[in-house]
């Protein structure tokens, strides 16, 4: 895992925003689809584990990207919208996360029977196919935990409808292994290059395009020629998002960091209230653990009241009564593996009379009502939502 080119503290990642702004208007448009293999990545950000644990917002990410480059940034505005869109959209459709958790466990039942599945599978996972650039990027996702956007597309392609695995598998195992790991985007992207998305358009990787965009480092063969879309039941309607409970600005609060957000003392309806102390619960990856650090560190600079660590739901609940707080204050939990653990730590709250409240970002607020349809109904909306976060919006 290469966390010094892929930033988790939020000091890394300013400074990696900085180095990156004058590369994000037109040299970003021409050139982000580009994969120059590992290592190589510069003419992407290298932000999304930092803006995926929230280390710097989507707001903080475009403000000097729209600033230096105005109506140029219109494709690098585009991606992070994505972004949001995808995390609105799972809001509005938990379902599907549930479908997929369901999915694995009939598909682990079969893997468990199947021996010529599970190798496969296994073949899959290990690099070990036979085609060269699919061998290739599985060896460099799990070496450093990341891969280009353009190259996760041709992987998910080639899983789904040359290797004719389930989705469900590969988004597992990118799920895992992703440094920038998130439930929305993971899911859906799988999802949208699956055909299952926007129905009936799948993505097909195709072998020339793939030694074009490469510089020719890779000629795969025997890829499928066409995309036999998996069954999968229709999109659920959109319901209105989880309604959380917003913190109460003047109760005794114990911040408690996820990495779900790991800044929230830069949020102002939050910087000013009465903290009694923060703590992180031990859990998640090694670069949860980098993010929440460092986010511990900054939280206890800022309120100035101690921070800890603790083992589970419980121990968070003793700290809070211990130091004297009538709430815990957290970053709004999205659909995904935290949202399904929060009924441990609601559960140890309410038993020892602590409220549990969620901040839910303006951004988040303000495009989850747009983001249940197609990403087009989203964009149509880009200008306005972009002058609501006080951003200047590209031309
Ligand atoms: C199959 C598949 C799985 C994916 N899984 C994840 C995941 O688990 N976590 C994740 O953050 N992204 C995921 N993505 C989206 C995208 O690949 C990554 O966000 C991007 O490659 C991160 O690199 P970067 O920060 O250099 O991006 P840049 O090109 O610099 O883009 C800037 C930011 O915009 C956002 N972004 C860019 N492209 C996309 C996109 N296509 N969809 C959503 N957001 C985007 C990210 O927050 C990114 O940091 C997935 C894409 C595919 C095709």
């Amino acid at each position: 895992m290469e966390t010094d080119t892929h930033p988790l503290t939020r000091q890394a990642a300013l400074a990696r925003l900085e180095d990156f702004v004058p590369l994000a208007g037109a040299a970003y448009a021409s050139g982000r689809n580009l994969d120059h293999g590992a290592g190589r990545h510069d003419a992407v950000s290298r932000l999304s584990a930092a803006i995926a644990r929230r280390v710097v917002s989507e707001r903080e990410v475009l403000a000097p990207v729209l600033a230096r480059h105005g109506d140029q940034a219109q494709a690098f505005v585009r991606e992070v919208f994505w972004r949001s869109y995808f995390k609105g959209w799972l809001e509005s459709r938990p379902q599907i996360w549930q479908h997929w958790l369901g999915a694995l466990d009939r598909i682990d039942a079969r893997l468990a029977q199947d021996d010529a599945f599970a190798a496969r599978h296994m073949a899959a996972i290990r690099g070990e196919t036979g085609i060269d650039c699919f061998d290739h990027w599985m060896h460099e996702l799990a070496a450093t935990g990341y891969l280009h956007n353009w190259a996760r597309m041709q992987v998910a392609s080639i899983w789904i409808f040359t290797l004719d695995l389930p989705w469900e598998l590969g988004a597992r195992h990118f799920l895992s292994s992703l440094i920038d790991g998130d439930a929305a985007s993971n899911t859906l992207s799988w999802r949208w290059v699956a055909g299952l998305h926007t129905p009936g358009k799948a993505y097909l990787a195709d072998a020339t395009r793939i030694a074009r965009m490469t510089g020719g480092r890779f000629a795969p063969t025997g890829l499928a020629t066409r995309a036999r879309i998996p069954d999968g039941p229709p999109h659920p309607a959109a319901a209105p998002a989880r309604e959380v409970a917003a913190p109460a600005p003047d109760a005794p609060t114990m911040v408690w960091i996820t990495p779900e957000d790991c800044a929230l003392e830069t949020e102002p309806e939050l910087a000013a209230m009465p903290v009694v102390a923060i703590a992180v619960i031990d859990a998640g990856t090694r670069a949860d653990r980098i993010a929440t650090d460092d986010a511990l560190a900054r939280a206890a600079a800022h309120w100035r009241v101690p921070a800890c660590r603790v083992a589970g739901p419980e121990a968070l609940a003793a700290r809070a009564v211990e130091a004297g707080a009538r709430q815990v204050a957290t970053g709004r939990i999205a659909v995904g593996h935290r949202l399904d653990s929060l009924i441990a730590v609601r559960g140890a709250l309410r038993r020892s009379a602590i409220a549990l409240a969620e901040h839910d970002r303006a951004w988040d607020r303000a495009i989850r009502p747009h983001a249940t349809r197609g990403f087009f109904a989203l964009r149509d909306h880009l200008p306005n939502l972009l002058a609501l976060a006080g951003l200047e919006p590209p031309q």
